[in-house]
């Protein structure tokens, strides 16, 4: 009896850790299962989440900025038959302040939007007509006197300036005798004050 006892003790014991076994492999199966459902459902949410923060950050960029009240605005304007490029820079208006990209683009509809911030606004186009900002400087009586040049380059009297000419260094009073011709009113300043 005792020998039959021991072997279905054994059996048993076999049985259970048997299953148990089979049990713990099959947990780890499902486990897996769901950690890999798990992982490609987080991948999924942080790939829509991504798309939409990125549209998000699109929109915000586009569309939602708007202009604000220290605003500067920057015309650039290209005149191709002087191959001149004019830039006038002002503040906003008080009907610019507060506007979108899409509405800017609606009152500057000629204007290429080449910057878009709500403090930085730098709007560009090309034109067909001389820049008529053609100078010629020369020394009239001492003293530096400024011309202006048209289309046809026929010089104009424009204005004469408190620079005296004797102080001036050999090769700049020579130019300036010759003629200096000077194109933009960004560059005739630049040079007054590098002659003054
Ligand atoms: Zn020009």
């Amino acid at each position: 009896m005792k020998k039959y006892a021991i072997v279905i003790v054994i059996l048993i014991l076999g049985f259970l850790t048997g299953f148990n076994l089979y049990r713990i492999s099959k947990i780890d199966n499902n486990n897996k299962e769901i950690i890999s459902e798990k992982i490609e459902d987080e991948c999924t949410a942080l790939g829509e989440l991504d798309e939409y923060e990125i549209e998000n950050i699109i929109q915000t960029n586009n569309k939602e900025k708007k202009t604000s009240p220290n605003c500067t605005l920057t015309l650039k304007v290209y005149h191709i038959p002087c191959n001149h490029l004019i830039e006038k820079k002002r503040m906003l208006e008080d009907t610019e302040v507060n506007i979108t990209e899409d509405e800017l683009r609606k009152r500057f509809s000629s204007w290429e939007i080449q910057e878009f911030t709500p403090t930085n606004i730098v709007l560009y186009k090309e034109i067909n007509e001389f820049c008529n900002q053609h100078y010629m400087l020369k020394n009239e009586n001492g003293y530096i006197t400024i011309y202006k040049l048209n289309e046809n380059a026929n010089e104009e009297f424009y204005k004469k300036t408190q620079i005296p000419t004797e102080y001036l260094s050999q090769e700049d009073l020579e130019k300036i005798n010759n003629g200096l011709t000077v194109y933009t009113d960004k560059e005739l300043n630049k040079t007054l004050e590098d002659f003054e």
